[in-house]
């Protein structure tokens, strides 16, 4: 599916188009794995598209290929789009000058209701919003610079401006929802109706195919009915509206029985939905974050996103192209930001991969050193000096290192 939210297309174009010559094996082998493990890896893949439509830089390397070409040169935002958003990020500037004090929002651990109204005001709840549903109508990279702006300035009101627009009821909506749906969601959200996403639960973190909140559907289909408990639903203890990820019944895929999970949308007002707790951090004081209860919480079936057992593959979506916080904006590696979404995760991954893998991981760091030596490439020499053993966790580390380096220049 395509959106104007997703990156040009000639962007697109050139990262997908970079094929394996000859079909890649499969890179992890679950054959020996225990039951619960395998069926982890399997759901988690299931929600990936294959390797040779994604095709990007940070999945081939996953497999053992290099392709620089595909993140060279680092695409400039064009001078006209920068001008659109430049009216919005200049009041935003002065907004959070004027208006926005992070010690106090530090030391109280609350942001004061005026600034929930006047954020609402600008249309930073709505910045990628199109103007037909009552936001902004800008792009991604505008979106970037006022999470940088965001960012530098206060942690928490960042969090809330992003959590609420990127993960939240707006990006799902605008990647995967109908029109009813956007008609009814877009306008209330864009105006500053709170909004937040729940996947995680006691049990279920980085490995979501644990996840157990259920969604029953009722007899005659046109309900589910919810039951279970979320936690750590960052803007939760303010939002209006949720984006709940649950299981639905499984089904039968190639003779296997296949988890399904499900993405929704929930009023917080419906009955028997209850937010529990307000879940505390030692950084971001003022984080709105909560554990959610669910007791036969009824949302109707037009309330699907994207469609029935499909949330985890749009989550991931979702995930990568609306640059969560200030990652849009960071460059390591000068890569886009779909790359740097992707290169994360992918790099993360690569910490949990079998043998097979770490013998492309090796081989990649081989490449790296003699690349470096060669003097023909930069990034090789960081692949190289942080992978020097050909260690997975440590290139693991090294990505997530050079980020983080990258992610702080960015807040100058
Ligand atoms: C500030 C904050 C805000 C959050 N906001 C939200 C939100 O809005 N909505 C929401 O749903 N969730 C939210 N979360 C939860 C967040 O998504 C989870 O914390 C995250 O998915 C990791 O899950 P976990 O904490 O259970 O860690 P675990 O999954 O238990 O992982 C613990 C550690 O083990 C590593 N690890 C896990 N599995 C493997 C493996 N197979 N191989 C190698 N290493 C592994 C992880 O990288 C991590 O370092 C938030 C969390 C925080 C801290």
């Amino acid at each position: 599916m395509k959106s104007p939210l997703e990156a040009p297309e000639k962007q697109i174009a050139e990262e997908t188009s970079a094929k394996a010559e000859k079909p890649a094996p499969p890179v992890i082998d679950t054959s020996k794995m225990a039951k619960g493990q395998r069926e982890a890896l399997e759901l988690a893949e299931a929600a990936r598209d294959p390797l040779e439509d994604r095709g990007s830089f940070a999945s081939n390397l996953f497999v053992g290929r290099y392709d620089f070409d595909r993140i060279y040169p680092y695409p400039a935002q064009s001078a006209e789009d920068r001008a659109a958003g430049e009216d919005f990020v200049s009041k935003l500037e002065s907004y959070l000058r004027e208006h926005v004090d992070p010690d106090e929002i530090d030391r109280t651990g609350e942001i004061p209701p005026e600034n929930f109204k006047g954020l609402a005001e600008i249309g930073a709840f709505g910045i990628k919003v199109p103007k037909k549903y009552g936001g902004l109508g800008l792009s991604q990279c505008n979106y970037g610079r006022a999470a940088v702006l965001l960012g530098s300035w206060d942690g928490n009101v960042a969090a809330l401006v992003s959590a609420h627009q990127s993960i939240g009821v707006a990006q799902p909506l605008l990647l995967f929802g109908t029109e009813e749906q956007k008609q009814k969601y877009l306008p209330r959200v864009a105006a500053g109706e709170i909004s937040a996403f729940a996947l995680t639960e006691v049990h279920a973190g980085s490995d979501p195919a644990t996840l157990s909140l259920k969604a029953e559907p009722t007899a005659d289909g046109s309900e589910f009915v919810l039951n279970g408990e979320k936690l750590w639903c960052t803007n939760g203890v303010k939002a209006g509206v949720l984006v709940v990820m649950a299981r639905t019944p499984s089904k039968m895929v190639g003779g296997k029985e296949r988890k399904q999970i499900t993405a929704f949308i929930v009023d917080v007002d419906t009955p028997g939905l209850e937010i529990a707790y307000r879940c505390r951090f030692m950084g971001l004081k003022a984080l709105y974050n909560a554990v959610v209860k669910f007791t036969d919480v009824r949302i109707p079936r037009e309330n699907i996103i994207f469609k029935e057992g499909a949330g985890l593959k749009g989550a991931n979506d979702i995930e990568y192209r609306s640059a969560h916080v200030t990652r849009s904006v960071r460059r390591p590696f000068q890569t886009p930001p779909r790359n740097l979404e992707e290169m994360g995760g992918r790099a993360h991954s690569v910490g949990r991969a079998d043998r097979q893998t770490r013998r492309h991981c090796r081989k990649n760091c081989r490449d790296g050193r003699r690349r470096f030596r060669d003097g023909s490439d930069d990034i090789s020499h960081v692949i190289a000096a942080r992978s020097q053993d050909g260690r997975s966790a440590h290139r693991d580390r090294h990505v997530q290192n050079v980020g983080h380096g990258n992610d702080v220049e960015d807040r100058r």
